[in-house]
């Protein structure tokens, strides 16, 4: 469809808001941007699409009930392109922010913004054991919130002893008959007031925790039936029957090519530095955040197309304040 909001910039002009990532956050951002008049430019990457394109089934998505990840995440695009916005499947190698307009390659190609969302996401960090891969979708899973409701009255693990795990168990405390935490170590490094919660299961015999312990396989052929376990004490190895497993290890945000433009926490996700009424600013003027790049709390294509809205909306905001400046002067 022609762009009937706003004119793609000439070549050496910079586009208006140049959106980093490809998934909820970035695509909703984009609706928000062309439908602002600002022309619009989405560096995707190669691998488009981000987790949901890796998720089989969202039952959690307003409107969209039982939506399988990747049809959602088309939608997306479709609606994200409809008004103008133009997206490339390249990766950024690249940017400068401390130029003025802001720099980016991708594909070794230079293209220059007036501003910028960085919606890049974040990567579940798997444990990389035989069997993980295979059964991803098919009984191992990294978000309860989305298929907990899968595991009614079944028999899960959870792998972890961050909050993230506490969390995961807790959601599935609602659905599964028996929920067995197992952790490397013998002490969770959650807040205090996640482990209690935890504890407190325990006691009631919904949670039970195998401390000292690592998940080596993941074992069954067209779904999971059972984990292979090893001691971190002796090194005995034991077998767990198991529908579900949930491994809940962290996450890691991509921000390698931001490192030195940007601020990044000790996580390596982008800080945000609300002011000026720009609720998704970071540390550089023009360049705004959204999504999982920079919410390690929440995680969810509902909330990261929030966040791209809040971005897209504070991104045009910031040309129209920039634009009276110059028409003032
Ligand atoms: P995390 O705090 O880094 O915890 C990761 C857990 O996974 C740790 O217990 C770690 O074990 C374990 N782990 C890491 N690699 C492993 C491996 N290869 N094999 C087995 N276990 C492994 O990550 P997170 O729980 O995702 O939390 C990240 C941040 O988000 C934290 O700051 C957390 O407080 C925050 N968060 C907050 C909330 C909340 O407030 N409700 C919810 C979720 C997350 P060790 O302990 O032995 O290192």
């Amino acid at each position: 469809m022609e762009n009937f909001f706003a004119e793609k910039p000439k070549e050496g002009e910079p586009w208006d808001v140049v959106i980093i990532g490809s998934g909820p956050s970035s695509l909703t951002a984009s609706i928000y941007t062309t439908r602002g008049a600002a022309s619009t430019l989405i560096l995707g990457g190669e691998i488009w699409g981000g987790q949901l394109m890796l998720t089989l089934l969202v039952d959690n998505y307003p409107g969209l009930p039982g939506i399988q990840g990747p049809d959602l995440v088309k939608k997306m695009r479709d609606h994200a392109t409809s008004f103008g916005g133009e997206l490339i499947e390249k990766n950024v190698d690249e940017v400068d922010f401390k130029k003025n307009p802001l720099e980016l390659t991708a594909g070794g190609k230079k293209y220059l913004a007036k501003s910028v969302i960085i919606a890049t996401g974040a990567d579940t960090r798997w444990l990389g054991v035989p069997g993980e891969e295979k059964l991803r979708g098919r009984g191992v899973s990294s978000c309860a919130p989305c298929d907990a409701p899968f595991f009614k009255d079944k028999n899960v693990v959870v792998v972890g002893g961050g909050d993230s795990a506490m969390e995961e168990a807790l959601v599935l405390t609602k659905f599964a008959t028996k929920v067995t935490m197992i952790h490397r170590r013998s002490k969770f490094r959650a807040s205090a007031a996640m482990k209690k919660k935890i504890f407190d299961l325990e006691k009631e015999g919904k949670v039970i925790i195998v401390w000292n312990t690592e998940v080596v396989e993941f074992m069954g052929e067209q779904k999971l039936n059972k984990l292979k376990l090893k001691s971190t004490k002796d090194e005995k190895t034991s077998e767990l029957a198991a529908d579900g497993a949930f491994v809940a290890i962290g996450h890691t945000p991509s921000t390698e090519m931001f490192k030195g433009n940007i601020e990044l926490d000790r996580m390596g996700y982008i800080v945000k530095h609300a002011r000026e009424g720009f609720s998704m600013a970071t540390s550089v003027p023009g360049v705004f955040v959204a999504g999982d790049v920079h919410d390690y709390h929440y995680r969810q294509a509902i909330t990261a197309a929030g966040f791209g809205c809040m971005a897209a909306m504070d991104a045009v905001k910031f040309l129209d304040n920039a634009q009276a400046k110059v028409e003032n002067s």
